[in-house]
């Protein structure tokens, strides 16, 4: 029989869209997918040099649990430069993605009995991260008429003697929503007065657009940066999802806590992947910009075009690369007989009648929107933008 851990647990909804995205492609269907939470484009060649040049020198062996110096090194350069944050080696811990980082996070400092605040609409990996570590998930809810802003007030309803923490995602997946300065200073100080710790998920930090630039809570007071962990990572800023490398900034004790679950269990990311993530952070970084200005064209356009529904409202993303409509007022309707009345029933409508791949935002904790990926190209984009007027025009 399962563990109850194992049983209660459901893969990952966006890996799973993505499969059945691929599956149907396979099958030779001309789908439009919007699913894939990762940049369409190549990693960068001076990165992919690095890489080749870490096998050919064999660097290939087993690397300290917890990163090599090098790309310790560079992390903490990282920070410096973009953050004004400074770390020692002891903070820092190297692991096989951001995820793997946020697991391990939450795995040496939740438990049973714990509460962590996850202002909703959250990363679909938040909640069911928190439950492995033992602790219970409390959802916040945001709105999009207020800019899906968390306010002081908002979260202070929700803190007693076992809250434990809070996950602040910034820019948001799946909204591409930011925190204002002033929220995140409320926050930071509510994080010190009752001590809990604030986990700083800032793996979009460089994918931002018109005038906005991001802010790290940890910044803004020393205060804060005691209470918090930012998790982080090379996959989305430099397209490296495959290579599996993420970071994670903090005290030392818990870094070391993280370092102590990562040598007994997945033991140090690769080797060949940690050389590459080096020559990403260190190198040239123009390759950032020419990424970004393909994703605001096409945030540009499908925000407008989304809007141009009726009864559909979007929230204009300020970072990610994700937008997030409302179909509320198209959610009631019916299609072939059948009553739309969930954000899952409109995407199965949308994947199996108009062959257009999306993920219902229930999955993220909210009811009546949806979430599309634009690390895609224009020409998929255009396409499946006809395909959703289509199908929303022929419900009745
Ligand atoms: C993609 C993503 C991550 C981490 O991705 P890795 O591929 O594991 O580095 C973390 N948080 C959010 C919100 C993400 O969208």
């Amino acid at each position: 029989m399962l563990s109850k851990r194992a049983s209660l647990l459901k893969p990952s909804p966006t890996l799973a869209i993505s499969a059945k995205e691929k599956e149907l492609k396979a099958k030779g269907i001309d789908i439009a997918g919007f699913g894939a939470g990762e940049p369409d484009f190549d990693t960068p060649d001076h990165i992919k040099q690095a890489a080749i040049k870490a096998i050919n020198d064999n660097f290939t062996r087993y690397t300290p649990a917890a990163g090599i110096d090098p790309l310790k090194d560079a992390v903490i350069e990282k920070f410096k430069r973009d953050n004004g944050l400074t770390y020692k080696r002891d903070e820092i811990i190297i692991s096989c993605g951001g995820k793997h980082s946020l697991y391990n996070l939450f795995q040496a400092i939740f438990q049973e009995g714990d509460e962590v605040i996850i202002p909703a609409p959250y990363w679909v990996s938040y909640p069911p991260m928190v439950e492995l570590a033992g602790a219970k998930p409390v959802i916040v809810e945001t709105q999009e008429d207020e800019d899906y802003q968390i306010t002081a007030q908002m979260v202070k309803k929700y803190i007693n003697k076992n809250t434990k923490g809070i996950v602040l995602n910034y820019p948001s997946n799946p909204v591409g929503s930011i925190f204002y300065r002033e929220n995140l200073e409320q926050i930071g100080k509510l994080a010190v007065e009752n001590n809990f710790y604030i986990i700083s998920d800032e793996i979009y930090e460089k994918l931002t657009y018109d005038d906005y630039t991001h802010v790290s809570i940890a910044s803004l007071d020393p205060a804060f940066k005691e209470k918090t962990i930012i998790c982080h990572g090379v996959a989305k800023t430099y397209a490296m999802t495959g290579w599996r490398i993420g970071f994670a900034a903090g005290q030392s004790s818990i870094i070391k806590a993280m370092g102590n679950i990562q040598s007994q269990s997945t033991s140090n990311p690769a080797s060949i992947s940690q050389m590459a993530a080096v020559a990403a952070l260190n190198g040239p970084q123009d390759s950032i910009a020419l990424m970004l200005e393909a994703f605001k064209k096409r945030r540009d356009y499908l925000v407008r075009e989304l809007k141009s529904i009726p009864g559909v409202t979007c929230y204009n993303p300020k970072g990610a690369f994700y937008v997030f409509p409302n179909f509320n007022n198209v959610l009631g309707k019916t299609y072939k007989g059948r009553v739309v009345d969930t954000s899952t029933a409109l995407t199965e409508i949308l994947l199996e009648d108009f062959h257009t791949a999306v993920v219902p935002g229930v999955e993220f904790g909210k009811e009546g929107y949806l979430r599309l990926s634009f690390a895609t190209s224009m020409e998929v984009i255009e396409k499946g933008v006809e395909r959703i007027k289509k199908a929303v025009a022929s419900f009745e």
